[in-house]
């Protein structure tokens, strides 16, 4: 059995307790352990605000561009590992490793593309310079400046990759040092990649550090110049946007948490339409990539009233075709869930559900003797206002439709009883319904995507995250933002006003004025 090291202090480091043990979701084999018992988180800190910060901003905004873009392809030069590694510790499937493993590359390399056409140095102008006073001699420019502390990232079991890729392409590249915690029960693969990056020695000692294990007291250490992203769910959320070192400090916090998202049909969407044929392949997509396990799947399925029979058979349908098994096998489609805890999670969700709503397909009954498997379950809903569908978020292979009048103003009404979402989808050629629909929820929602036939051909899957559009959501989903292009550096940078004699200012960051 592996014993997965955190890298602190310059240093591979094993705990001092055996920790967490990390096993095959598929056979419920133990594969290794994580700890991080023992390590002073608070040299952790000090170790990346002193050791790692100053010769990280040194490098200015195009060389750290230039080191992601090595670092990206490092990563891709291991990827069948990586996919393997995917496939023996989070049970994916091929195809579902890929799309945490190229999305951690990939994230890598747009965030070097769009950095590379930054400037050179340490600061960023923000805008048009302004005339402050009777004349333009006094002037006020925005600049934002790197943070001088420390970047932590907490992130989710199901995207170990991904989610460490993501976040640290944007504070790497904004000149923070990073201190990365993947979820412990999927860590093996974030800890692998962690070891491909330290040994690349791309970017300064200090500069990355990884913890495989509990993040213990480490948010105690954190300070007002530091940020902390968290990936995880609302629950854990909530506790650490309260957590009193962070509230006393004003330690900046991102939050990306859970989303009870939404795909709704519009009355207009004829059966032979190329959008209705979209709507179906999306929903059960989403369903079944990553066993159901992706924070921007659709968990309500919003379907007038009339089309419900014809919607639930041709779902069945095609979950009927999925094959639920060994993650390594290349015919299987769907692999088990990530863990024990989330069996016992999923299964509790779908008692939950059934007690307002009929089960179409799937459902607790055991898939195989062995692993931690579920069979895709769609459900209908008795009665869509139920708040069962609008609180819990059941992790895994689930969704529910939910019927509605097909009404705008009632789409709008139930999406948003969600609370606020990562994502929601809109399927209709009706401009005037879209248009409505989409204006009564984007106050609610971080992203709105919106097929209909003009795009059904081209469009990425709603799930997908991109790095180019911004990812998180009011509300249950957190309140935060991430990616979105250039915008994704904010939280790790301070945006500053200067304002002082315009010929200074112009002649000391040109681009600016
Ligand atoms: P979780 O239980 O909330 O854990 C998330 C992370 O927080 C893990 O690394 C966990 O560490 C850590 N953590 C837990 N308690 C902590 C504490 N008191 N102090 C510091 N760190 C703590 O969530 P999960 O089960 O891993 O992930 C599934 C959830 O994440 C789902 O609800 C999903 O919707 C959401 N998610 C959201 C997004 C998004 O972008 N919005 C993306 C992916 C997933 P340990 O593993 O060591 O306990």
């Amino acid at each position: 059995m592996k014993t997965l090291e955190s890298y602190v202090l310059g240093s591979w480091t094993a705990g001092t307790t055996a920790g967490a043990t990390l096993v095959n979701p598929a056979t419920e084999e133990p594969l290794a352990t994580a700890s991080t018992a023992g390590i002073d988180m608070a040299a952790v800190v000090h170790h990346a605000r002193e050791v790692g910060g100053p010769p990280l901003r040194a490098l200015g905004f195009r060389e750290r561009a230039r080191r992601l873009k090595a670092l990206s392809k490092a990563i891709h030069e291991h990827r069948e590992e990586l996919l393997d590694i995917s496939t023996a510790n989070a049970g994916t499937t091929r195809g579902d490793a890929k799309f945490d493993v190229d999305g951690c590359t990939g994230t890598l390399a747009a965030y070097a593309h769009w950095g590379e056409s930054l400037e050179e140095g340490d600061v960023l102008a923000d805008g048009p310079g302004e005339q402050l006073g009777r004349t333009s001699r006094f002037w006020g420019q925005h600049l934002l400046v790197p943070k001088e502390g420390v970047a932590v990232h907490i992130n989710a079991f199901n995207f170990p990759a991904w989610n460490m890729g993501e976040k640290m392409a944007c504070a790497l590249l904004a000149g923070m040092p990073v201190i990365e915690k993947p979820g412990t029960p999927t860590a093996m693969l974030a800890w692998r990649i962690a070891q491909i990056v330290v040994a690349s020695e791309l970017f300064p000692e200090g500069s990355f550090q990884v913890l495989a294990g509990s993040a213990g007291d480490l948010l105690d250490h954190m300070g007002a110049q530091d940020c902390l992203a968290f990936t995880g769910s609302s629950k854990t959320g909530a506790k650490l946007r309260g957590h009193p070192n962070l509230v006393r400090n004003n330690v900046h916090v991102n939050i990306e948490a859970d989303s009870l998202n939404a795909a709704v049909l519009g009355a207009d969407v004829a059966v032979d339409a190329e959008t209705f044929g979209l709507f179906l392949e999306n929903v059960a997509r989403d369903m079944t990539q990553k066993t159901g396990q992706k924070c921007t799947a659709v968990r309500r399925i919003f379907v007038p009233a009339d089309r419900v029979t014809e919607v639930r058979d041709e779902l069945v349908a095609r979950l009927g075709r999925i094959q639920v098994g060994d993650p390594a096998s290349r015919e299987t489609n769907m692999g088990p869930l990530a863990s024990e805890q989330q069996l016992h999670d999923v299964r509790a969700g779908i008692e939950r559900f059934t007690r307002d709503a009929a089960v179409a397909t799937g459902g607790n009954a055991p898939v195989h003797d062995k692993g931690y498997y579920v069979a895709p379950t769609l459900m209908v809903a008795n009665d869509a206002e139920a708040d069962c569908f609008h609180e819990f978020e059941v992790f895994g292979p689930c969704a529910t439709i939910l019927p509605y009048s097909g009404e705008a103003a009632e789409a709008v009404r139930l999406v948003n009883l969600g609370g606020g979402g990562l994502v929601a989808s809109l399927y209709s050629n009706d401009r005037d319904w879209t248009n409505a629909v989409f204006r009564g929820i984007a106050p609610w929602h971080g992203r709105v995507w919106v097929a209909s036939d003009r795009v059904a051909e081209q469009t990425l899957p709603p799930g997908t995250v991109l790095p180019a559009s911004i990812h998180g959501g009011p509300g249950r989903a957190g309140g935060g933002a991430e990616l979105g292009g250039l915008r994704g550096l904010e939280p790790y940078l301070q945006r500053v006003a200067l304002q002082g004699f315009q010929g200074w200012i112009e002649k000391s960051f040109p681009s600016g004025a």
